[in-house]
């Protein structure tokens, strides 16, 4: 077994990381062996490393097939700002292109070439290559997003089919497969499709350990509480709806609220719709809300929230849209609306379909999804056991796992609902049910005569909600059972008669409001804040000089790195992970010198006059801000000062409130405002802002209601 000791160093003199992620090592060094191999990670894994490190280790040029113009070019302008020689040929480059990259090539200056899979397998290229191989050599054939071989996976691509034509012209240059599909049948058909030699096969854990998994119910809060969520979390965001017209709808909400928001649907122009992609992946706007026709072909690595809006058609779609979040391995959320008239939909459109076979995966499919919404195990089981991969649970960081829903006992109200199920004569859906019931005066009652029923209103005392999520969680347990003829007709099995004769408890997991934590930790973090901005501003200004996006320059993950360790040196700085040798002479001086200024400003403190006791207990910047607002600026001219975001100047206001410190609520939030909100705390205590919200309407902006809540749990503390 060869050793290769230096590939660490070439790792950070290449691209500035200090270690390889799991798998990448043993990958790389299969590479620097000529084998085949199947690599399988997910998305953010770090695959493409594994094939451009060996090809800068290796003679000859490796080449690299990609199915999507923006995926390449954005990976060539990563590698480039790493003084990496890599290039790309597509349908949008001039002849003349073409040929100075073609003569680049042959001259031996490129390491790295990506082409489309058309490209590659045309009458010109191919003797092109003939000519690479004799002058230079290949060191490597990589294809990535490999499932697109498969007619299983979900994105087949006929070209990627011929792709076996190049294993029998070059059959001694090995090939590398690369994917983020899991199943079993991809993978084999990836194998044999691209005619891999006995290839070494890597598959990475699919658990994304950075990412909050969690399910809210799409209650009438629901964009209240997805413009909260937008709100508290920083950086980029996805949100995916159902239809064109959704996605407009919500854009155009959105920007009401004074979010940044864009669209992207299949209905856009191409320019508006390449346009708005640049525009986010540039980070000139924080959220996207698009169609699932978003996202494929984006690297984006710094996205920090995907927001289903609506239901996912599987949970492998739901595990790759999802799973554009934090690819930098920085936490990110995750967040599924789900509601029954969701379900009601999809249903109704599986029904369309005319193809049985088909009619009955779908159905297998969205069972799956809803699975996942309604259970109250861990997430990431649910979802890894989808891909055959066994996790424990209580892995810490989903809703289910932090907030465990409590268990009630509902046997008397499963017996109530599953004996009117039987008096109806399992002949009627879950609706009518329920509206027996409660006691409800409908015609189809009357008709059937239902309101003569013993069941007839006897669960009055729960609500419509209620006997739904019993009768959900029951066909959850299987207790019960519905038809899947398009009717959804309720009957009865071998356990609802258990329950009903009493030798079977039934308990339910209730929902509880969820709190949004914000995932702010130390003070220390929040001092951090100022400087991060900074440096995100420098990135933005050198990215924008360039054209390229701000996380071609730095990740989100150094600039964190480079606010903690505050590097004085070329030294210091060179040693931070992210800066290769090449951006560290790029870069290293335009960084430092902004870290300098900053800690410069830092260590002339101004004390403000006049603070309480507890004020050691207070951060440099939450000082700053308490010194700011006694001089009677307001939050967005306090914001504008320190170039930070309103919302956390907001937060500081909360905090100092919190602390006990001289705020002035009546500056920031009109009296009757404060005792409107002060009574609804009273009443409910105290909750997400979301609630209370609902209770008071539009007129009331989440801040104030922050501010407010500040102060009433400082009261409440005494
Ligand atoms: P994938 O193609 O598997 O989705 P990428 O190759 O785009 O993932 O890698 C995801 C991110 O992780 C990229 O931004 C990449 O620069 C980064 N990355 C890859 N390897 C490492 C490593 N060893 N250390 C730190 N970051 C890494
Ligand atoms: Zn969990």
């Amino acid at each position: 077994m060869l050793q290769y000791p230096n590939l660490e160093k070439a790792l950070k003199y290449n691209f500035g990381y200090d270690q390889f992620r799991p798998g990448q090592r043993q990958i790389i060094e299969d590479a620097l062996q000529n084998r085949d191999l199947l690599i399988v990670m997910p998305t953010g894994g770090g695959k493409s490393l594994c094939f451009q490190l060996p090809a800068l280790l290796k003679k000859g040029l490796t080449v690299v097939v990609s199915p999507l113009i923006a995926l390449m070019q954005d990976q060539v302008e990563a590698l480039r700002n790493n003084n990496i020689s890599a290039t790309f040929l597509n349908s949008s480059l001039n002849p003349y292109k073409v040929r100075s990259r073609e003569e680049a090539i042959l001259n031996g200056k490129v390491k790295l070439l990506y082409v489309a899979p058309e490209r590659l397998l045309s009458e010109r290229f191919l003797p092109f290559l003939d000519l690479v191989k004799e002058k230079i050599g290949i060191a490597a054939f990589a294809i990535d997003e490999a499932h697109c071989v498969s007619e299983w996976g979900h994105d087949f691509r006929p070209e990627y089919r011929q792709m076996k034509s190049l294993r029998k012209r070059y059959p001694d240059v090995p090939t590398l497969a690369l994917t983020a599909t899991a199943t079993d049948r991809v993978r084999t058909d990836i194998i044999q499709q691209l005619g891999l030699k006995q290839p070494s096969i890597h598959i990475a854990s699919f658990n994304r350990q950075n990412l909050y998994y969690e399910v809210r119910s799409k209650t009438k809060s629901a964009y209240a509480e997805l413009l909260e969520l937008v709100r508290e979390n920083e950086g980029s965001a996805i949100i995916y709806c159902l239809t064109r017209k959704k996605v407009d709808e919500l854009t155009f909400k959105l920007q009401n609220d004074q979010i940044s928001a864009l669209s992207y649907h299949a209905g856009l122009g191409d320019e508006e719709r390449s346009n708005n992609q640049t525009r986010f992946i540039r980070d000139d706007v924080r959220v996207m809300v698009a169609t699932i026709a978003f996202g494929m072909g984006i690297n984006k690595p710094d996205v920090r929230l995907v927001i289903h809006f609506d239901l996912p058609r599987n949970l492998e779609s739901y595990y790759q849209e999802s799973g554009r979040a934090g690819r930098d391995s920085e936490p990110s959320r995750c967040t599924l609306f789900f509601s029954f008239s969701d379900i009601k939909t999809i249903e109704w459109s599986i029904n369309q379909k005319t193809d049985p076979q088909e009619q009955l995966i779908s159905k297998q499919q969205l069972r799956q999804v809803i699975d996942y919404a309604e259970g109250t195990v861990c997430r990431r089981t649910i979802q890894l056991g989808y891909f055959g991969e066994r996790f424990p649970g209580n892995c810490g960081n989903c809703d289910n796992c932090r907030y465990p829903k409590p268990l009630q006992d509902w046997t008397i109200e499963a017996m109530k609902f599953l004996s009117c199920v039987a008096r109806c004569k399992e002949r009627f859906g879950m609706l009518h049910i329920i509206d027996v019931l409660r006691g409800g005066k409908n015609q189809k009652i009357t008709q059937n005569e239902h309101d003569k029923l013993s069941t007839y209103g006897i669960g009055k005392d729960k609500t419509v909600d209620e006997w739904r999520m019993l009768g959900r969680s029951l066909l959850h347990q299987g207790m019960l059972e519905q038809t899947s003829d398009g009717y959804s007709v309720l009957k009865l099995n071998a356990l609802s008669w258990e329950v009903m004769r009493r030798q079977r408890t039934v308990s339910l997991a209730i929902p509880i409001a969820q709190k949004i934590t914000w995932e702010e930790g130390s003070e220390k973090a929040a001092e951090a804040e100022i400087l991060l901005q900074r440096l995100r501003s420098l990135r933005k200004q050198l990215a924008d000089e360039q054209s390229v996006p701000p996380y071609v320059i730095f990740h989100d993950s150094t600039l964190k790195l480079m606010t903690q360790v505050q590097p004085q040196t070329l030294a210091e700085f060179a040693k931070l992970s992210g800066v290769g040798s090449h951006k560290l002479a790029q870069y290293g001086e335009k960084f430092l010198a902004e870290i300098n200024a900053y800690s410069q400003k830092q260590s002339l403190p101004e004390k403000p006059v006049n603070l309480k006791p507890s004020q050691n207990l207070l951060s440099d910047t939450e000082l700053l801000t308490l010194q700011l607002h006694q001089q009677g600026f307001s939050v967005i001219e306090i914001a504008q000062k320190r170039n930070i975001r309103p919302t956390t100047i907001i937060r500081h206001l909360t905090d100092l409130i919190e602390k006990n410190q001289p705020i002035d609520l009546n500056q920031l939030v009109p009296l009757e405002h404060q005792q409107k909100i002060w009574q609804i705390l009273e009443v409910l205590g105290d909750i997400s802002l979301t609630p209370i919200r609902e209770q008071l309407g539009e007129s009331y902006s989440f801040d104030e209601i922050r501010l407010v809540r500040g102060k009433w749990r400082r009261e409440n503390r005494k």
